[in-house]
């Protein structure tokens, strides 16, 4: 009988173990949001949105882009202008916004939200009033800026303490040292600086 027998490799070793440095759940789940950035024709941000509801399954993806509809080629990508019309910010739809309307469930309701940078005040509006109710991010690096301020204040009084863990508020929680440090090694990180984690500094 020729050719390797069930529970065998080929070279005739014993059966192998399962791997052990497969990628974990939230690293999987902000890869996904990563490479969705990939898609973002910005060229000063590329941000990716991952929506995950109870079960593990992804149910929303999105990237920051223009309106449907809307030619990418017309609307301006700068981030400065003497007319605020002439600027990106009237027209650009984030990650956050393109994932909870791209979402092929009923609704997002309970779901977690997988995202580079901490959201906008904009995109926690429609993150509370999405249902969400944990939003894990990488980057805070605009934390100080009006927008996030804000958003920090809605996302507190929704979910009564961003250090909370109980299932009925909203949560905040900010990727570790290590999860950062397995997207260096998988280089889903392009620009290490563009995310100021202070992780990276010494990466
Ligand atoms: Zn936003």
């Amino acid at each position: 009988m020729s050719g390797p027998q069930p529970g065998q490799q080929r070279n005739g070793e014993a059966s192998c173990k399962k791997r052990e440095d497969y990628l974990e759940w939230p690293e999987y789940f902000m890869a996904v949001a990563f490479l969705s950035a990939q898609r973002s024709k910005d060229p000063s941000s590329q941000v990716g949105a991952c929506i995950v509801n109870s079960e593990n399954k992804i149910v929303g993806i999105g990237y920051n882009g223009m309106p449907n509809g809307c030619s990418d080629d017309v609307l301006p990508w700068t981030r400065t202008g003497a007319n605020r019309l002439d600027t990106k910010y009237p027209y650009v739809c984030h990650a956050e916004l393109n994932a909870i309307m791209n979402k092929n469930s009923a609704d997002v309701k309970g779901c977690s939200m997988y995202v580079a940078l901490f959201p906008c005040n904009e995109c926690a509006k429609l993150i509370i009033q999405a249902g969400i109710k944990e939003v894990i991010f990488m980057s805070d690096k605009y934390h100080d800026t009006t927008e996030m301020t804000a958003a920090r204040r809605m996302f507190d009084l929704a979910g009564n303490s961003s250090q909370s863990v109980t299932r009925s508020s909203l949560t905040l929680i900010q990727l570790t040292a290590d999860q950062v440090k397995s997207f260096c090694e998988l280089c889903v990180i392009k620009s290490l600086e563009e995310y100021d984690y202070p992780f990276l500094k010494s990466c």
